[in-house]
Protein backbone atom coordinates (compact mmCIF):
# COMPACT_ATOMS: atom_id res chain seq x y z
CA UNK A 1 0.00 0.00 0.00
CA UNK A 2 1.20 3.60 -0.65
CA UNK A 3 0.44 6.60 1.18
CA UNK A 4 -2.46 6.05 3.60
CA UNK A 5 -5.54 7.85 2.61
CA UNK A 6 -7.34 10.36 3.52
CA UNK A 7 -10.73 8.81 5.85
CA UNK A 8 -12.26 11.83 7.85
CA UNK A 9 -10.68 11.20 10.53
CA UNK A 10 -8.28 14.04 12.42
CA UNK A 11 -4.48 14.08 12.58
CA UNK A 12 -5.27 10.92 9.96
CA UNK A 13 -1.62 10.43 8.94
CA UNK A 14 0.09 10.25 12.60
CA UNK A 15 -0.57 8.10 14.59
CA UNK A 16 -0.89 4.20 13.92
CA UNK A 17 -2.04 1.39 15.09
CA UNK A 18 -0.19 -1.85 15.20
CA UNK A 19 -1.78 -5.48 15.65
CA UNK A 20 0.55 -7.89 16.71
CA UNK A 21 -1.56 -11.60 15.27
CA UNK A 22 1.50 -14.09 14.29
CA UNK A 23 1.00 -16.10 17.51
CA UNK A 24 0.25 -19.67 16.99
CA UNK A 25 -1.92 -19.60 20.28
CA UNK A 26 -4.52 -22.25 21.11
CA UNK A 27 -4.09 -22.62 24.62
CA UNK A 28 -7.95 -21.26 23.80
CA UNK A 29 -9.08 -24.89 22.94
CA UNK A 30 -9.55 -25.60 19.02
CA UNK A 31 -6.85 -25.90 16.59
CA UNK A 32 -7.24 -22.36 15.11
CA UNK A 33 -5.00 -20.33 16.42
CA UNK A 34 -7.34 -17.78 18.65
CA UNK A 35 -7.08 -14.65 16.80
CA UNK A 36 -8.80 -16.41 13.73
CA UNK A 37 -11.88 -17.99 15.94
CA UNK A 38 -15.11 -16.72 16.07
CA UNK A 39 -16.24 -14.49 19.02
CA UNK A 40 -19.68 -12.30 18.68
CA UNK A 41 -20.36 -12.52 14.91
CA UNK A 42 -16.70 -12.10 13.60
CA UNK A 43 -13.63 -12.97 14.16
CA UNK A 44 -11.20 -12.55 17.65
CA UNK A 45 -8.90 -10.03 15.60
CA UNK A 46 -11.71 -8.55 13.52
CA UNK A 47 -13.18 -6.54 16.69
CA UNK A 48 -9.68 -5.44 17.39
CA UNK A 49 -9.13 -3.96 13.65
CA UNK A 50 -12.66 -2.58 13.99
CA UNK A 51 -11.93 -0.69 17.22
CA UNK A 52 -8.71 0.93 15.59
CA UNK A 53 -10.75 1.38 12.51
CA UNK A 54 -13.47 3.37 14.47
CA UNK A 55 -10.91 5.51 16.49
CA UNK A 56 -10.63 9.46 15.01
CA UNK A 57 -7.16 9.11 16.32
CA UNK A 58 -5.55 6.32 14.38
CA UNK A 59 -5.02 6.63 10.81
CA UNK A 60 -2.85 3.23 9.06
CA UNK A 61 -2.87 -0.02 10.73
CA UNK A 62 -0.77 -2.87 10.26
CA UNK A 63 -1.54 -6.57 10.50
CA UNK A 64 1.56 -8.74 11.33
CA UNK A 65 0.39 -12.11 10.21
CA UNK A 66 1.88 -15.38 10.70
CA UNK A 67 3.30 -16.50 6.90
CA UNK A 68 0.96 -19.69 7.36
CA UNK A 69 -2.39 -17.22 7.66
CA UNK A 70 -1.83 -15.49 4.45
CA UNK A 71 -4.76 -16.29 2.96
CA UNK A 72 -5.93 -13.51 5.21
CA UNK A 73 -4.27 -11.07 4.18
CA UNK A 74 -6.03 -9.96 0.88
CA UNK A 75 -9.51 -8.94 2.67
CA UNK A 76 -7.04 -6.57 5.00
CA UNK A 77 -5.44 -5.34 2.40
CA UNK A 78 -8.60 -4.44 -0.03
CA UNK A 79 -10.24 -2.93 3.19
CA UNK A 80 -7.08 -0.31 3.11
CA UNK A 81 -4.85 -2.03 6.13
CA UNK A 82 -1.05 -2.96 5.81
CA UNK A 83 0.08 -6.38 6.29
CA UNK A 84 3.78 -7.52 7.39
CA UNK A 85 4.63 -10.96 8.06
CA UNK A 86 5.37 -12.00 11.51
CA UNK A 87 8.80 -13.50 12.56
CA UNK A 88 10.12 -16.17 14.69
CA UNK A 89 9.43 -13.93 17.86
CA UNK A 90 6.89 -11.71 18.90
CA UNK A 91 9.33 -8.69 18.56
CA UNK A 92 10.84 -9.87 15.48
CA UNK A 93 6.52 -9.90 14.02
CA UNK A 94 6.70 -5.97 15.44
CA UNK A 95 9.89 -4.73 14.18
CA UNK A 96 8.34 -6.22 10.86
CA UNK A 97 5.27 -3.97 11.22
CA UNK A 98 7.35 -1.27 12.48
CA UNK A 99 9.70 -1.26 9.11
CA UNK A 100 6.59 -1.77 7.08
CA UNK A 101 4.93 1.47 8.34
CA UNK A 102 8.25 3.34 8.10
CA UNK A 103 8.22 5.94 4.96
CA UNK A 104 4.59 6.73 6.07
CA UNK A 105 4.73 9.56 8.12
CA UNK A 106 4.08 8.13 11.19
CA UNK A 107 5.19 10.23 14.28
CA UNK A 108 3.13 7.86 17.06
CA UNK A 109 2.26 4.17 17.10
CA UNK A 110 0.30 1.61 19.20
CA UNK A 111 1.64 -1.71 19.50
CA UNK A 112 -1.84 -4.20 20.51
CA UNK A 113 -2.37 -7.74 20.63
CA UNK A 114 -4.62 -8.96 18.43
CA UNK A 115 -5.87 -11.00 21.28
CA UNK A 116 -7.43 -8.49 23.06
CA UNK A 117 -10.28 -7.98 21.14
CA UNK A 118 -12.43 -6.38 23.79
CA UNK A 119 -10.15 -2.77 23.33
CA UNK A 120 -12.53 0.49 23.99
CA UNK A 121 -12.37 3.73 22.23
CA UNK A 122 -11.60 5.19 25.39
CA UNK A 123 -8.29 3.54 26.29
CA UNK A 124 -7.06 4.00 22.53
CA UNK A 125 -7.83 7.50 23.14
CA UNK A 126 -5.97 7.86 26.90
CA UNK A 127 -2.60 6.06 25.41
CA UNK A 128 -2.92 8.06 22.37
CA UNK A 129 -3.27 11.34 25.06
CA UNK A 130 -0.31 10.07 27.09
CA UNK A 131 1.96 10.24 24.47
CA UNK A 132 1.83 13.73 24.81
CA UNK A 133 3.78 13.64 27.74
CA UNK A 134 5.81 10.39 27.18
CA UNK A 135 7.83 8.95 24.58
CA UNK A 136 5.75 5.79 25.86
CA UNK A 137 2.45 5.15 27.58
CA UNK A 138 1.04 1.73 27.92
CA UNK A 139 -2.20 0.37 30.23
CA UNK A 140 -2.34 -1.58 33.02
CA UNK A 141 -4.42 -2.56 36.04
CA UNK A 142 -2.58 -2.96 39.60
CA UNK A 143 -3.25 -6.28 41.19
CA UNK A 144 -5.57 -6.20 43.75
CA UNK A 145 -5.47 -9.92 44.61
CA UNK A 146 -3.03 -11.24 47.40
CA UNK A 147 -0.12 -13.10 45.38
CA UNK A 148 1.24 -16.31 46.29
CA UNK A 149 3.70 -18.60 45.57
CA UNK A 150 2.90 -22.40 45.62
CA UNK A 151 4.42 -25.69 44.37
CA UNK A 152 2.65 -28.84 43.86
CA UNK A 153 -0.67 -27.33 44.78
CA UNK A 154 0.27 -25.72 47.97
CA UNK A 155 1.12 -22.50 49.08
CA UNK A 156 4.95 -22.36 49.98
CA UNK A 157 4.56 -18.03 50.51
CA UNK A 158 3.44 -15.07 50.01
CA UNK A 159 4.33 -11.90 47.82
CA UNK A 160 3.98 -8.04 48.30
CA UNK A 161 1.85 -6.85 45.67
CA UNK A 162 2.67 -3.28 46.94
CA UNK A 163 3.87 -1.36 43.35
CA UNK A 164 3.13 -4.73 40.73
CA UNK A 165 1.15 -4.01 37.77
CA UNK A 166 -1.25 -6.78 35.34
CA UNK A 167 0.02 -5.33 31.94
CA UNK A 168 -1.92 -4.69 28.74
CA UNK A 169 -2.06 -3.03 25.16
CA UNK A 170 -1.86 -0.91 23.17
CA UNK A 171 1.58 0.12 24.17
CA UNK A 172 2.08 2.99 22.58
CA UNK A 173 5.47 5.06 21.84
CA UNK A 174 6.75 7.78 19.72
CA UNK A 175 7.57 5.95 16.03
CA UNK A 176 10.97 6.53 15.84
CA UNK A 177 11.97 5.68 19.65
CA UNK A 178 10.74 2.29 19.34
CA UNK A 179 11.77 1.72 16.24
CA UNK A 180 15.49 2.75 17.17
CA UNK A 181 15.01 0.11 20.28
CA UNK A 182 13.60 -2.96 18.79
CA UNK A 183 16.47 -2.46 16.27
CA UNK A 184 18.79 -2.03 19.00
CA UNK A 185 17.06 -4.96 21.18
CA UNK A 186 17.60 -7.72 19.06
CA UNK A 187 16.72 -10.69 21.29
CA UNK A 188 12.99 -11.90 22.60
CA UNK A 189 10.98 -9.24 25.00
CA UNK A 190 8.07 -10.06 27.27
CA UNK A 191 6.36 -6.84 25.56
CA UNK A 192 7.09 -3.24 23.80
CA UNK A 193 7.57 -1.75 27.27
CA UNK A 194 10.09 -3.99 28.21
CA UNK A 195 12.46 -3.10 24.71
CA UNK A 196 11.68 0.46 25.62
CA UNK A 197 13.05 0.65 28.78
CA UNK A 198 16.14 -1.37 28.13
CA UNK A 199 16.39 1.25 25.40
CA UNK A 200 15.94 4.40 28.54
CA UNK A 201 12.47 5.25 27.03
CA UNK A 202 10.02 6.55 29.86
CA UNK A 203 6.92 4.61 29.64
CA UNK A 204 3.66 6.15 31.44
CA UNK A 205 1.31 3.95 33.33
CA UNK A 206 -2.53 4.90 31.68
CA UNK A 207 -5.30 3.18 33.81
CA UNK A 208 -5.99 -0.14 32.19
CA UNK A 209 -9.13 -1.63 31.86
CA UNK A 210 -11.03 -5.12 33.19
CA UNK A 211 -12.84 -5.32 29.95
CA UNK A 212 -9.81 -5.31 27.76
CA UNK A 213 -9.30 -8.81 28.51
CA UNK A 214 -6.61 -10.91 26.63
CA UNK A 215 -8.48 -14.15 25.35
CA UNK A 216 -6.28 -16.88 26.78
CA UNK A 217 -8.41 -19.67 28.36
CA UNK A 218 -12.09 -21.33 27.09
CA UNK A 219 -13.76 -19.18 29.97
CA UNK A 220 -12.36 -15.98 28.31
CA UNK A 221 -13.88 -16.43 25.44
CA UNK A 222 -17.03 -16.59 27.40
CA UNK A 223 -16.34 -13.24 28.63
CA UNK A 224 -15.33 -11.43 25.73
CA UNK A 225 -18.64 -12.93 24.20
CA UNK A 226 -20.74 -10.76 27.28
CA UNK A 227 -18.59 -8.02 26.62
CA UNK A 228 -18.75 -7.54 22.79
CA UNK A 229 -22.03 -8.74 22.92
CA UNK A 230 -23.73 -6.14 25.32
CA UNK A 231 -22.07 -3.49 24.05
CA UNK A 232 -22.97 -4.27 20.12
CA UNK A 233 -26.28 -4.78 19.72
CA UNK A 234 -28.24 -1.81 20.49
CA UNK A 235 -31.58 -1.27 18.76
CA UNK A 236 -33.71 1.74 17.88
CA UNK A 237 -37.26 1.47 16.50
CA UNK A 238 -39.33 4.07 15.63
CA UNK A 239 -43.17 4.56 15.73
CA UNK A 240 -45.73 6.88 14.43
CA UNK A 241 -49.35 7.44 15.07
CA UNK A 242 -52.68 9.81 14.13
CA UNK A 243 -56.17 9.37 15.49
CA UNK A 244 -58.77 11.90 14.52
CA UNK A 245 -60.94 13.58 16.93
CA UNK A 246 -64.69 13.14 17.63
CA UNK A 247 -67.14 13.48 20.36
CA UNK A 248 -65.89 13.69 23.70
CA UNK A 249 -64.55 15.63 26.97
CA UNK A 250 -61.28 14.21 27.36
CA UNK A 251 -58.11 12.38 25.79
CA UNK A 252 -55.86 9.61 26.82
CA UNK A 253 -52.39 10.95 25.94
CA UNK A 254 -49.28 8.40 27.07
CA UNK A 255 -51.94 7.04 29.91
CA UNK A 256 -53.21 10.68 31.19
CA UNK A 257 -56.38 11.89 30.84
CA UNK A 258 -56.29 14.88 29.83
CA UNK A 259 -59.80 17.52 29.76
CA UNK A 260 -60.63 18.87 26.27
CA UNK A 261 -63.72 19.38 24.57
CA UNK A 262 -63.47 16.78 21.82
CA UNK A 263 -62.08 12.69 22.38
CA UNK A 264 -60.35 10.66 20.44
CA UNK A 265 -61.28 8.41 18.24
CA UNK A 266 -60.46 4.43 17.29
CA UNK A 267 -60.67 1.03 18.06
CA UNK A 268 -59.24 1.12 21.68
CA UNK A 269 -58.68 4.04 24.00
CA UNK A 270 -56.79 5.98 21.40
CA UNK A 271 -53.24 6.80 22.93
CA UNK A 272 -51.72 7.96 20.08
CA UNK A 273 -48.61 8.66 22.27
CA UNK A 274 -48.42 5.16 23.60
CA UNK A 275 -49.20 3.64 20.55
CA UNK A 276 -46.30 5.38 18.88
CA UNK A 277 -43.82 4.21 21.35
CA UNK A 278 -45.24 0.70 21.84
CA UNK A 279 -44.76 0.82 17.63
CA UNK A 280 -41.30 1.99 18.42
CA UNK A 281 -40.57 -0.76 20.87
CA UNK A 282 -41.89 -3.38 18.16
CA UNK A 283 -40.08 -1.58 15.58
CA UNK A 284 -36.61 -2.14 17.73
CA UNK A 285 -37.40 -5.79 17.63
CA UNK A 286 -38.20 -5.69 13.97
CA UNK A 287 -41.42 -7.54 14.72
CA UNK A 288 -44.34 -5.53 13.39
CA UNK A 289 -46.79 -3.39 14.80
CA UNK A 290 -49.99 -3.32 17.26
CA UNK A 291 -52.26 -3.70 14.43
CA UNK A 292 -50.11 -7.16 14.00
CA UNK A 293 -50.45 -8.15 17.34
CA UNK A 294 -53.42 -6.64 18.51
CA UNK A 295 -56.11 -6.91 15.00
CA UNK A 296 -58.35 -4.28 15.41
CA UNK A 297 -60.70 -7.01 13.45
CA UNK A 298 -60.74 -8.75 16.90
CA UNK A 299 -63.53 -7.63 19.59
CA UNK A 300 -61.70 -8.28 22.40
CA UNK A 301 -59.66 -5.26 21.81
CA UNK A 302 -62.54 -2.61 21.39
CA UNK A 303 -62.15 -0.23 23.82
CA UNK A 304 -58.58 -1.58 25.38
CA UNK A 305 -56.36 0.38 27.40
CA UNK A 306 -53.57 1.24 25.51
CA UNK A 307 -51.32 0.21 28.81
CA UNK A 308 -51.91 -3.35 27.43
CA UNK A 309 -50.36 -2.97 24.13
CA UNK A 310 -47.30 -1.76 26.19
CA UNK A 311 -46.95 -3.83 28.76
CA UNK A 312 -47.06 -6.49 25.35
CA UNK A 313 -44.23 -5.00 23.66
CA UNK A 314 -42.04 -4.54 26.83
CA UNK A 315 -42.27 -7.83 28.02
CA UNK A 316 -41.72 -9.13 24.06
CA UNK A 317 -38.50 -7.17 24.30
CA UNK A 318 -37.48 -8.73 27.39
CA UNK A 319 -38.37 -12.42 26.19
CA UNK A 320 -35.84 -11.66 23.12
CA UNK A 321 -33.32 -11.01 25.69
CA UNK A 322 -33.61 -6.97 25.36
CA UNK A 323 -33.99 -4.16 27.80
CA UNK A 324 -35.19 -0.86 26.88
CA UNK A 325 -32.90 1.84 27.91
CA UNK A 326 -34.62 4.74 26.62
CA UNK A 327 -38.25 6.30 25.27
CA UNK A 328 -38.69 9.62 23.65
CA UNK A 329 -42.71 10.76 22.48
CA UNK A 330 -43.37 13.58 20.75
CA UNK A 331 -47.31 14.76 20.63
CA UNK A 332 -48.13 16.79 17.71
CA UNK A 333 -51.68 18.85 17.74
CA UNK A 334 -52.33 22.51 18.87
CA UNK A 335 -54.70 21.78 21.69
CA UNK A 336 -55.07 20.55 24.00
CA UNK A 337 -51.93 21.98 26.13
CA UNK A 338 -49.32 19.01 26.85
CA UNK A 339 -46.87 20.65 28.59
CA UNK A 340 -48.48 20.83 32.08
CA UNK A 341 -49.30 16.94 31.56
CA UNK A 342 -45.92 15.83 30.69
CA UNK A 343 -44.53 14.88 34.00
CA UNK A 344 -47.31 12.77 34.70
CA UNK A 345 -46.80 11.42 31.15
CA UNK A 346 -43.58 10.82 31.78
CA UNK A 347 -44.33 8.79 35.12
CA UNK A 348 -47.31 6.81 33.78
CA UNK A 349 -45.13 5.71 30.77
CA UNK A 350 -41.70 4.97 33.17
CA UNK A 351 -43.86 3.01 35.38
CA UNK A 352 -45.29 0.45 32.55
CA UNK A 353 -42.09 0.21 30.98
CA UNK A 354 -40.31 -0.51 34.35
CA UNK A 355 -38.00 2.63 33.59
CA UNK A 356 -36.78 5.47 35.92
CA UNK A 357 -38.43 8.36 34.27
CA UNK A 358 -35.65 10.16 33.50
CA UNK A 359 -35.32 7.35 30.50
CA UNK A 360 -38.85 8.42 29.79
CA UNK A 361 -39.23 11.43 27.41
CA UNK A 362 -42.71 13.39 26.40
CA UNK A 363 -42.43 16.38 24.32
CA UNK A 364 -44.82 18.64 22.43
CA UNK A 365 -44.88 20.51 19.37
CA UNK A 366 -47.78 22.37 17.14
CA UNK A 367 -47.51 21.61 13.71
CA UNK A 368 -47.94 25.72 13.15
CA UNK A 369 -51.38 25.72 12.55
CA UNK A 370 -50.70 23.22 9.12
CA UNK A 371 -51.91 20.46 7.96
CA UNK A 372 -54.78 18.22 9.80
CA UNK A 373 -52.81 18.95 13.30
CA UNK A 374 -53.04 22.41 12.47
CA UNK A 375 -56.73 22.47 11.78
CA UNK A 376 -57.58 20.66 14.88
CA UNK A 377 -58.80 17.55 13.08
CA UNK A 378 -56.56 15.17 15.48
CA UNK A 379 -53.26 14.43 17.35
CA UNK A 380 -50.33 12.59 15.59
CA UNK A 381 -47.61 11.13 17.47
CA UNK A 382 -44.20 10.09 16.75
CA UNK A 383 -41.59 8.06 19.26
CA UNK A 384 -38.65 6.18 19.52
CA UNK A 385 -37.37 3.73 21.63
CA UNK A 386 -33.59 2.42 22.45
CA UNK A 387 -33.29 -1.21 23.48
CA UNK A 388 -29.76 -3.16 24.03
CA UNK A 389 -29.13 -6.71 25.04
CA UNK A 390 -29.04 -7.59 28.12
MG1 LIG B 1 -53.22 3.98 17.24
Amino acid sequence: MSAPVWNGKDDVTTTAALIVAAGRGTRAGGSLPKQWRPLAGRRVIDHAVAAFVRSPRIGPICLVLHPDDLDYAAAFRQAGHIVALGGATRSASVRNGLDALTGLGVTRVLIHDAARPCISAGLIGSVTDALDHTPGAAPALAVTDALWTGAEGRVTGTRDRTGLYRAQTPQGFHFDAIRAAHAAHPEAAADDVAVARAAGLDVSIVPGEERNLKVTHPGDFARAERILGGSMDIRTGNGFDVHRFGPGDHVTLCGIAVPHDRGLQGHSDADVGMHAVTDAIYGALADGDIGQHFPPSDPQWKGAESHIFLSHAVALAGERGFTITHADCTLICEHPKIGPHAPAMRAEMARIMGLSPDRVSVKATTSEKLGFTGRGEGIAALATATLVAA
